[in-house]
């Protein structure tokens, strides 16, 4: 958190502000919590790793049947979007652009936004092919302006059906450009 975001604190822990929905781009449950469990990044995600060795994860993993996992406590600090993990809860769903999330998972999803929300006072809700809009934005902290990585998850149209399914609850989404 200090190198990265410039923040020193006693212990790792996130002042919700935001939730980022991703997909794993893993086929399975169990692979992708395999893939998120160990503390240290395998190697064979290096450009990652030279930036920092913590694995990525987040604090949410929804199966495809909608099933809710918790893997982190919601305020705990997890490594899933780049310049934002300090505000943000992260939402992972089993699925990838070949296997689009399901139905289930988009209540899931609902539901999880609200609990959230009505819990931290959520402000923000994007996908986390999204997140380079807030570069330059007053959560935005990231030291170094080249560590970006391309993102696709969790699909427009995903993103398109939960913002009108959580439209009561006014999340705003990423700055205009
Ligand atoms: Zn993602």
């Amino acid at each position: 958190m200090e190198k990265r975001h410039g923040l020193v604190q006693d212990s790792p822990y996130i002042k919700p502000k935001m939730i980022v929905l991703h997909w794993t781009a893993i086929p399975t449950l169990e692979q992708s919590f395999d893939a998120m469990n160990p503390v240290h990044l395998p190697g064979s995600r290096s450009n990652l790793g030279a930036v920092s060795a913590l694995n990525v994860s987040a604090q949410f993993l929804v199966d495809r049947d909608g099933t809710i996992f918790q893997q982190l406590p919601d305020t705990a600090f997890a490594r899933h979007v780049i310049g934002l993990n300090h505000s943000a809860i992260g939402v992972e769903n089993v699925g990838s652009a070949k296997s689009p999330l399901t139905k289930a998972q988009l209540k899931a999803n609902e539901e999880l936004i609200r609990y959230l929300t009505k819990r931290y006072g959520i402000e923000y809700l994007i996908g986390h092919y999204e997140y380079k809009l807030f570069i330059g934005h007053e959560l935005w902290k990231e030291s170094d302006p080249n560590y970006l990585t391309e993102k696709t998850d969790p699909g427009e149209s995903f993103m398109q059906k939960i913002r009108k399914r959580t439209k009561d609850l006014e999340l705003k989404g990423p700055p205009a450009r």
